[in-house]
Parts: structure tokens; sequence; C-alpha cells
């Protein structure tokens, strides 16, 4: 057995990031991986999905899918080949609490901390045909080799609103079925419906307030299941003795420990943010703990994207959300169509949504519309540092940039 300062398990953006600074600061990390290095974002999620999003036609994402993704890889395995990593390509279990056993090797490993960052998978509910040959998951409907002519999406989420905006394009006919009375419930309610809107006027097919009970029952050449995702949690994570849930995660504090000293769960694994930055960033304030560093890190200021054609962003809670709350708050409304670059650009669709606090804060920042996701980083700054509305506004922005939607709000 050997021992090691830190075993990091799964090599994903929270695994890589995680051993990439640790062996920086000069731990020993031992990184276990099952599959490819680069996890679900690198392999089968945000970096195909934007090849698609970015491509014309079916054949040019696929092609285009097949370069990035090989090349980007060969950086996460350059990144591992580090002196102070040790990549074991091999699936890793809990032995116990301090220990991890690599398979089918039976080589073992004893770590004076252990971070798992083992992601998430599909979420399946339970509706009659789930045997049906045409269902896939998202890496299925990646696979695909040829374009469906019909296409059904179960889910209005971000891969399902994402993969209905490509595939629409690419001229499959597209029809999403969705439970909610809305798509995309994380963003604020009033841009779901417009971006919704739009994508109906591009041709997809929106069925809202809809229960999918049997596969048989749809009418189309290929069935995404789009329902979201679930930690992938394990049965020897028991032998550790830290608390997990099979819905939710892995329990996890401020710092990402579990509730065994030592053992941290970052990423899709522990349900907080599904998302590869904050899967990144919590690879960070780990090794940071783990050394005694302290850090900023604002966890609170999460922005995320969500890929469509226009492409929609957040950060912060939504009307809704700030409704719900009972937060004194105001909206500061500012549209793409009186932008001069969205015009020039024939961007013209967007509305972005500042809320301000009662003391002048910036509380969030909901928008859709042409390259709304840069906007979306500019206000994460901005919250980052506690910036009043009225600071924003004496900032001076470029003209003409889209980034002068975010001044017009901010001017009101
Ligand atoms: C279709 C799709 C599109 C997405 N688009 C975006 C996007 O645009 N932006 C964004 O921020 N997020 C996006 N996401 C989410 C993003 O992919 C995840 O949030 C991110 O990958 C989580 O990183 P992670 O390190 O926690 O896990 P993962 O990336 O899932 O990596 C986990 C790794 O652990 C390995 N592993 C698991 N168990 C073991 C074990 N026992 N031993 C060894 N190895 C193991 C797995 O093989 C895998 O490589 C998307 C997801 C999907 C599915």
């Amino acid at each position: 057995m050997t021992t090691t300062d830190l075993i990091i398990i799964g090599a994903g953006p929270g695994g890589y990031r995680a051993a990439e600074y640790a062996a920086k600061q000069g731990l020993k990390v031992v990184v276990f991986e099952g599959d490819e290095v680069g996890g679900t974002c690198l392999n089968v999620g945000c970096i195909p999905t934007k090849t698609y999003v970015h491509s014309a036609n079916f054949a040019e994402a696929r092609e285009r899918m097949a370069a990035v993704v090989p090349q980007l890889r060969q950086g996460v395995e350059g990144i591992l080949s580090n002196p102070n990593i040790t990549l074991v390509r091999e699936k890793a279990r809990f032995v116990d609490g301090h220990t991890v056993e690599a398979s089918p090797s039976g080589e073992v490993w004893r770590g004076v901390n252990i971070i798992i960052a083992t992601g998430s998978e599909t979420k399946i509910i339970p509706v009659q045909g789930l045997d049906d040959p045409r269902l896939v998951d998202s890496t299925g409907l990646l696979a695909l080799e040829s374009l469906p002519k019909r296409l059904c999406i179960i889910g209005a989420g971000v891969i399902g609103m994402e993969f209905s905006s490509a595939f629409q394009r690419f001229g499959s006919d597209v029809t999403v079925i969705e439970f909610l009375k809305e798509c995309l419930p994380a963003l604020d309610s009033d841009i779901a419906k417009r971006l919704r809107k739009t994508l109906e006027k591009k041709g997809i097919t929106f069925k809202m307030k809809t229960a999918v009970q049997n596969l048989a029952d749809i009418d189309a050449d290929v069935i995404l299941m789009a329902t979201g995702r679930k930690p992938r949690v394990q049965t020897d994570f028991a032998n550790a003795g830290f608390e997990y849930d099979e819905r939710k995660g892995v329990t996890v504090d401020e710092n990402f420990e579990t509730t065994v000293k030592g053992i941290y769960a970052i990423g899709d694994v522990n349900g907080r943010q599904m998302l590869a930055h904050a899967a990144e960033m919590q690879a960070i304030r780990v090794v940071n703990h783990i050394i005694g560093k302290k850090d900023g890190i604002r966890f609170d200021v999460m922005p995320a994207a969500i890929f469509t054609s226009p492409e929609a962003a957040c950060v912060g809670p939504s009307e809704d959300q700030l409704k719900e709350r009972g937060i004194a708050y105001t909206c500061r409304k500012s549209f793409w169509r009186a932008n001069g670059k969205a015009l020039a650009m024939g961007d013209a669709e967007g509305l972005l949504k500042l809320f301000v606090g009662s003391d002048g804060l910036i509380l969030g920042c909901h928008a859709y519309g042409a390259h709304s996701a840069d906007i979306i980083q500019e206000v994460s700054v901005l919250m980052c540092k506690d910036t009043t509305v009225g600071e924003l506004a004496d900032m001076v922005h470029i003209h003409p940039t889209l980034s002068e939607i975010l001044l017009a709000a901010a001017e009101g």
C-alpha cells in the first residue's frame, strides 16, 4: 500500500483542476479515472454540445466535435503529467475512510486527504416503455451518426433547450415535452417565456404542462430523455462512513468537506451547483482548505448560461425568487433592440433584467439575447465586489458594444 497527500476520484473539471492546483502547491496527488480524462464536461457535456451550438449543420458539428474533444483531452492529459501527479486509469472504490482500491488491478492507496469528484449521470423518469430503442440520453444523442427527422425531447431544462435549439437549426422537426408551466425553472420566468416564444417562432413545438406516460405514444424517430442529472454516488461510499443521499448527493460543508474529516466531495456529486465552473472553483476551495489558505471565492455569486440561439444567462435570484423570499428590489430592464451593436449585428432580440436592492446593491441579473453570457459575466464580477447600481452607471463602457445594454439598465 502506498500513501499519498491527496487522492482524487474522477478526472472531470472538478478532479483535474484539484489535481493541477494541488500539485502546484507541492502536494503529491493520485488521480483515479475509470474512463477518459476530462469527465462529462469535456467528453459528452459542455464542449461537444457547444460544437453543436456553434455549427451550421449536423455534419459540421460532428466533425468539429471529433476534432475539438481529443485536442482538449490532450490538454488535460498534459496537466495530469505533472511529476507530482500519478494518474491511475482505473475505477476507485473506498475500502475505508482513508483507503481506496483500484479496480480491476486491486492496487490499494492510502490518502491523507481524499476528494470525491465522480460527477453525475442522467436521471431517468419512471415512464412506460423505457426499453424503447428510440430512447437516448444526451450522450446517446451526441453519438448519433445521422440527423433524426423528428426529435422529441422530454424536459425543457438546460440540456433539453440547448439540444432543441441546435437540432431545429440542423433541420430536425423538434418537439419538447415539459411537465412544468415554463422552461428553464432557474431562469426568470419572464425571460424564459420570451426565449421559448422565440424558439417557437423558429419552428420548435413546445408541449408545456404535459406529462409523458408512455414512450410508445410519442411520434418521433429519436426521443431524448433530458429530465435532469443525479449525483453519481457509489455503494462503497458507505465504507468511508460519510453522509450521502442517492438523490441529493454527498453532504458537504462550506469547504466541501464531508461529514468525515479529510474527505471532500466537489462538483456534481455534491448536487449543489451542477456546472463545470462550479466544480473547478470548489476544487480550488478544497485544496486551499487542505493547505490552510483562506480564499475569497464567492459561491453565492454563481453565473450560469444556456446556449440556445439566442443564448440566455443569469446570476443571482430571478424576479420570481426575490418575490418568494420577500426581498425588496427594483427591476431595471434594457432591450437588445435599443442597442446599436445588436442592431448592427442583426441580433436585436433580447431582454436584460437587472435587480437592485433597496440599498442600491446589485442583487442579480437575468437575460436572453446574443452574447448574454458575456454580459452576465460582467454582472458577476460587479456582484463579487458588492457594486451598487450607481457605481455601475459611472463606469465607462465601450461604444458600440453589447455591454452598453447593461449600462442602459443601470442608468434606468
Ligand atoms: C449535455 C451536457 C451539457 C453540459 N453543458 C454545460 C455547460 O455548457 N456549462 C457548464 O458549466 N456545465 C455544463 N454541463 C455540466 C458539466 O458537464 C458538469 O457540471 C461537470 O462536468 C461536472 O464536473 P465533475 O468534475 O463534477 O464531474 P464529471 O465531469 O462528470 O467527471 C467525473 C469523472 O469521474 C469519473 N469517475 C466516476 N466514478 C469514478 C470512480 N469510481 N473511479 C474513477 N473515476 C470515476 C468519471 O468517469 C468522470 O470522468 C453539461 C452537462 C451535460 C450532460
